[in-house]
């Protein structure tokens, strides 16, 4: 096997031996090659040396229905791939360049919403934002009163969020009880072992804390793991963006984070209707007021998308 990948011989969400093969090819010739040209080349480059005979592997946990990838990239590789194959300055004026107000706006409402929900001060608040990126949900965070706090890999993300005035801490630091809310947003498809990871981060809950999984929802996979079509652009029906090579080597169904959940200990918290009612009502034109009035009846009746609170049981 490529000496910088690891295998994995469990299903990463709940550790369940049983799987399926659903799909393989190797990294580094057509189609996935291609694929990861197109991808990476305008955000920075890769280098196939890198990828010299490692196979994706794409496998269906029996237990919890979890998708994975079997081979993944190890801690040096993936030091490279988010380091240098994507560029943190291009990734620093993308984010420039496309976070507008419905962007901020977005988090500015989830953490009232969350806010609301703890029934206390913000002054009183400790946040959390565990991967937290150029640190835009934890200056939120604090803009509303909150104390926030970072972790995060990346050194150019670290150096900017400090300069911001975010707390940042290191993994060692995490596991104390001291936060109300941890904040995971587009983190757990990215993780090497998640059930592993949150049991580790939940024990930095306050007791009645918070946490939160935010994850790529795709309510079609099947359809789009039938066609296996690496052309499909992302964001569109049947793209397989939700199961990249190298980045999103897990896909979660709703029963993949409510196993994992229970696993490390964690009970589903759903926020009530009115409180989100009350600090998502979008009036800035016909589309906006009908989907902050939607979103709320989705994510309750429909349970879409891959957005789920938790709290310690
Ligand atoms: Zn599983």
């Amino acid at each position: 096997m490529n000496e910088h990948f690891t295998f994995r011989t469990n299903c990463p969400c709940c550790h369940a031996g049983s799987f399926r093969t659903l799909y393989e090819s190797v990294l580094d010739s057509s189609p996935i090659k291609d694929y990861l040209n197109d991808f990476y080349s305008p955000q920075g480059g890769v280098e196939f040396a890198y990828l010299k005979d490692a196979v994706y592997r794409l496998c269906e946990c029996t237990s919890c229905q979890a998708i994975f990838q079997q081979e993944i990239p190890n801690d040096t590789l993936l030091e490279k791939l988010y380091e240098e194959w994507l560029d943190p300055q291009l990734a620093l004026l993308r984010h420039q360049k496309q976070d507008g107000l419905a962007y901020h706006r977005q988090h500015a409402e989830e953490i009232m919403q969350v806010i609301a929900l703890l029934g206390k001060p913000p002054a009183q608040l400790h946040f959390l934002d565990f991967g937290m990126g150029w640190g835009q949900w934890a200056l939120m965070a604090k803009a509303f009163g909150c104390t926030a706090y970072g972790t995060e890999l990346s050194r150019e993300r670290i150096a900017h969020a400090r300069a911001n005035g975010i707390h940042v801490i290191t993994w060692e630091q995490l596991p104390r009880p001291q936060f109300d809310f941890i904040n995971t947003e587009q983190v757990f498809e990215h993780l090497a072992a998640p059930l592993d990871t949150l049991r580790y981060i939940s024990r930095g809950l306050k007791p009645g804390g918070l946490l939160k999984i935010s994850v790529p929802t795709a309510h079609n996979i099947k359809r789009r793991l039938a066609h296996m079509d690496w052309k499909t652009p992302k964001g569109t029906r049947l793209s397989l963006n939700p199961v990249a090579p190298l980045e999103h080597i897990n896909f979660f169904r709703r029963k993949s984070l409510l196993c994992m959940a229970e696993a490390a200990g964690m009970k589903e918290v759903t926020i009530p209707l009115k409180i989100q009612y009350q600090h998502t009502l979008d009036v800035s034109g016909l589309k906006p007021f009908v989907k902050s009035v939607s979103k709320p009846i989705i994510r309750k009746v429909w349970k879409q998308p891959n957005y789920l609170f938790f709290r310690k049981t």
